[in-house]
């Protein structure tokens, strides 16, 4: 009888597996061509101010837009993107699209109002990237973004080859951009230099916010954001999905919350209209 099943188990594990390979392939091989082809789109998912709840900023979400495969999300082809430099020219397009979009909106007479951000996120191999500076500086001088409301993040992992990493983050934040330490408190290796490096922001992952039930639960959060002030950084919570994470967040001086409770990521004609229209 074990046999059998073990047979059977055997079987559906195996035809899982070639699925899987099946699709990493397609994705692969896709991706090469998906820029070219227009398929990749990107999601807004608004921030709000802590204290008033009104919108203050964007974080800008990948997705791609598969002819066969539908909406497919970022941690699905992403990672396949960093295994080769094909991850430069994609987080290129997402900063060019990003600025374009921005510099629309902008123009706005709410926005115009507003105290308003967009964020970008970078891989850590686009840190490598010797041209991503020159790009960037093309970007926002012609979109006419004020260099301070753009930011970008990055994850610890990025730090990990600190020289080259380091003088990139630099140059990048001698532009006047923003830098944000993305995920924080999900790395350990760098905390001991994280004041070596520019960053203006730590956003507090969702995995200290999304699961907190009570005020007991929130220890982690209190300690991760205490320590955040105290080094003097911005933070931003995400992953805010009830309203006691929201208060819990409010009380600890958290200063930006994005998270399911105020918005998913959306396409950009609902952020306008929902929004900032
Ligand atoms: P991230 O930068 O940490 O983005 C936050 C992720 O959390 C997003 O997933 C967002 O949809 C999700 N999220 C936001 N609020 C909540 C919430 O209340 N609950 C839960 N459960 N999730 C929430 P998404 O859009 O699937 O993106 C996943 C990751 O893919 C991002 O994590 C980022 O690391 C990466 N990514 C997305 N867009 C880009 C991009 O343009 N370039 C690069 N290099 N990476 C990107
Ligand atoms: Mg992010
Ligand atoms: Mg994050
Ligand atoms: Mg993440």
């Amino acid at each position: 009888r074990s046999k059998g099943l073990g047979g059977k188990q055997a079987q559906y594990y195996s035809k899982r597996f070639h699925k899987q390979v099946e699709s990493r392939i397609r994705i692969e091989n896709d991706l090469k061509t998906a820029i070219e082809k227009d398929q990749f789109i990107l999601y807004y998912q608004p921030q709000v101010d802590a204290e008033t709840f009104d919108i203050v900023g964007v974080e800008a979400l990948i997705r791609w837009e598969h002819p066969e495969l539908g909406l497919i999300p970022p941690d699905d082809f992403i990672p396949i993107a960093e295994e080769s430099d094909y991850i430069n020219e994609l987080g290129r397009w997402v900063l060019h699209k990003a600025c374009e979009q921005f510099g629309q909106w902008m123009k706005y007479p709410n926005v115009e109002k507003m105290t308003f951000t967009i964020a970008v996120n970078l891989s850590a191999r686009q840190l490598k990237d010797t041209g991503l500076v020159k790009y960037l500086l093309e970007c926002i001088e012609r979109y006419q973004i004020p260099p301070e409301k753009l930011e970008l993040e990055l994850t610890e992992s990025s730090l990990e080859s600190s020289l080259v990493a380091l003088a990139m983050l630099k140059s990048l934040s001698d532009l006047g951009v923003k830098l944000a330490l993305d995920d924080f408190g999900t790395g350990y290796s760098s905390l001991s230099h994280l004041n070596k490096y520019p960053f203006n922001i730590l956003k507090i992952d969702k995995s200290f916010v999304q699961h907190i039930e009570s005020e007991e639960e929130a220890s982690l959060l209190k300690a991760i954001s205490s320590f955040a002030h105290s080094l003097n950084y911005e933070t931003v919570a995400e992953g805010v999905e009830t309203e006691l994470q929201r208060d819990i967040c409010c009380r600890l001086g958290v200063k930006r919350l994005q998270g399911y409770l105020f918005s998913r990521p959306i396409p950009p004609e609902d952020l306008e209209r929902n929004w900032i229209k």
